[in-house]
Formats: C-alpha cells, structure tokens, sequence
C-alpha cells in the first residue's frame, strides 16, 4: 500500500506516473469521469483549509467517486480528544482513501502506520504539503514541458516556506536543475536544507538579494509571501519589504517564456497588472492542482489494489532510533499524542522522524 506523506515517499518513476496519469486525465476527462464509480474519499480537515478541501472533493467527484468527512475538527467528534490513531481505524472501515490536513506536524506520518486504507497529507502544520509539490510539478511540466534542466528562482520567505522547502527537494532528483535563492538575510533557506538537499544531489545552488541581478536566467520564478511576522525588526521590514514584490517593471528583464508561480494565496508580492502577463501562471496552478489529485487519488487507489507491498511507509521504514529525546518543535504529533518516539540520524544530529526539527538533549 502506498501513501502520500512526502513527496519524496514516492519514487521519481511514481511521481513521473501520477504526472502521466494527470496529462491523460485533462487530454480525455470523459474517460476518468466514472472510474471510481463506488470509492469514497474520507477528507479529515483537522484545519480548515478550504480551497484544498474542495480541491479535494471536486477530484474525487470528477472520478465518480463519493466524498465524506469533516471540514473542521471542532464539529467533530476529534475534538473530544480521540488520537489520530484511532481516528483513521474507525474512519478506515467507511472510506477507501484519506486526505488528512492536520494543524500537528507528523500527524499524517502516525495516521499512515496505523490506516488500513492509504492517507493522503493534505498539509500537517508548516511541516508539508506534498499535493502542493505536485501541483508544482505538474504546472511546469505543463507549462515548460520539461522537468530537467531548469532554471529556478524562488523568491521571498524561503525560510519557513514549506511550498519551497518541498518543490527544491522534489526537483533535486532531476537533472540539470539550477537552484537561485532570492531572500533578505532572515528568511534565508535553512542551512541544513542546503547541505541535505541542495548539496548532497549536487544541484547547483546560489544565494543572491535581488531579483533584477538574476532575473534575464531564470526559466521559472516561484514567488511566495514575506510576512511582517517574521521580522524581528519592523524597520528591517519597512526597508526590504518592496524588494521582494513582483512588478511589470522588474518582469521585463525576464525571458519571454519564463513562468511565474505562486502557492497563493498572494498578497501583495505580485502586483496585479502582472496578473494579464502571459507569463503568469499562477491561476492555472490552481487548476492544476485538482487535476493532480485527481491522478494521485486514482494511482494510490490502483497501486494498493495491485502491490502487495507493506503498508508502512518508507520514513517508517528506515534506520530510525527509539529514544525519550524530545522533539523541539512544539507543533510536534510527538509532544501532543502518545506516539512512539522514533527519530533519525542527520548531518547535524538527530532529527524527529514525525517532523524534522531537531532533538531536545541530543546526545
Ligand atoms: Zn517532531
């Protein structure tokens, strides 16, 4: 059984097919329109998280299939404080596939070792949000007809950013992929990122503070948001804040097929007389992005019925080691539910299996 808890859970080769399978869906929708005539779609919102919700159930209603489920956990009997174990158990014996979206990072990861039916993580927490990867990839492969040897500026909060932390690994296992990182000095990408993504699948990688100087190279330009939040220090805000927005002005150094994407929604970081720019494909993403769960609910669904393959997925799988560490991060399934503290070795020490942060008294 195979779930979707990361995007790199799955191999290239699936990737590549659930893209192949996305494709065929938008050449020939009448073919799709009943094959799963009878399934049901289980949509566990422990958030809320609308679009993603009704990216969701509009998937599974294009495919015949049926959709039930909680857009909220406080109208639902979870908030009475049943674990996510439990909860996919039960909801196992109704539906045949899960999309969870939880506010607790790891909670997807603990419901896949205890499902019977696959999950899909719809977004835990700042942790991941895979369907989005794939709905990444499928509008560049749609819009660039290519997944290697690109160009990519991802510009803006690259920090916490999980939309970039996902595509950046996501498109390390293809070839000729050129990384350019475009952020003020405080929402620089993460160091470990860079050596465990970026440097270990030699993907060149640089770090610039502009767009202007890297503009006229780049084949795709992946805005995201800088929020005030993140500042420690509102000047430093006030100063760089207009450096990071998207304007005709700065577009027309910018290739004639160079794309723009972004996870929306957009505030503000790409003025709106960009929006007619044929370059802008951010609404399209959208649209992309039902037709990618579409093809990922339809493969999940197949490949469950055709392997026989464990139902743990790989992240549980590996080299782990049990420990009484704790997490650091408080968001954590693991400093929430009584779950089994499982951890893994990094370049830098241990990190938390559920979520990645790293370990409290870390040997
Ligand atoms: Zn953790």
């Amino acid at each position: 059984m195979r779930h979707l808890i990361d995007t790199t859970d799955i191999s290239v080769a699936e990737v590549d097919q659930i893209l192949e399978t996305a494709l065929d869906i938008i050449a020939n929708r009448q073919k799709y329109s009943e094959v799963l005539k009878g399934k049901k779609l289980a949509t566990l919102f422990y958030e809320p998280s609308t679009r993603t919700r009704l990216s969701f159930t509009s998937a599974m209603m294009e495919l015949g299939g049926n959709v039930l489920g909680f857009s909220d956990a406080a109208s639902s009997s979870v908030s009475k404080g049943e674990t996510v174990a439990d909860t996919v158990r039960v909801i196992g014996c109704f539906a045949d596939i899960i999309a969870m979206r939880h506010s607790k990072e790891g909670a997807p990861l603990v419901a896949s070792h205890y499902s019977e039916v696959p999950i899909i993580n719809a977004g835990d927490g700042s942790h991941a949000h895979p369907t989005q990867t794939l709905t990444d990839l499928l509008t560049i492969r749609r819009e660039k007809g290519r997944l290697n040897n690109l160009t990519i500026g991802f510009c803006g909060d690259l920090k916490f950013g999980r939309t970039v932390h996902s595509l950046i690994k996501a498109l390390s296992r293809y070839e000729g992929i050129n990384v350019v990182l475009i952020a003020p000095e405080e929402l620089r990408l993460p160091s470990y990122i860079r050596r465990e993504v970026c440097d270990k699948n030699n993907v060149p990688t640089r770090e610039v503070t502009t767009m202007e100087e890297v503009m006229p190279e780049l084949d795709i330009l992946y805005m995201t948001r800088v929020q005030k939040e993140r500042f420690l220090d509102e000047e430093e805000f006030e100063r760089l804040k207009d450096s990071f927005i998207l304007n005709p002005e700065r577009l027309k150094a910018a290739k004639e097929d160079m794309i723009i994407l972004h996870p929306l929604p957009r505030v503000n970081e790409i003025t709106r007389d960009v929006d007619n720019d044929p370059r802008a494909a951010y609404f399209r993403q959208v649209e992309n992005g039902k037709f990618v769960r579409m093809a990922l609910i339809y493969n999940l669904l197949k490949w469950s019925s055709e392997r026989s393959e464990s139902k743990i997925t790989p992240r549980l799988r590996g080299e782990l080691v049990r420990n009484d560490w704790r997490c650091s991060n408080r968001q954590c399934i693991s400093n929430m539910e009584d779950v089994d503290k499982l951890f893994h070795e990094a370049a830098d020490g241990y990190r938390c299996a559920y979520c990645e942060a790293k370990v409290k008294n870390n040997k």
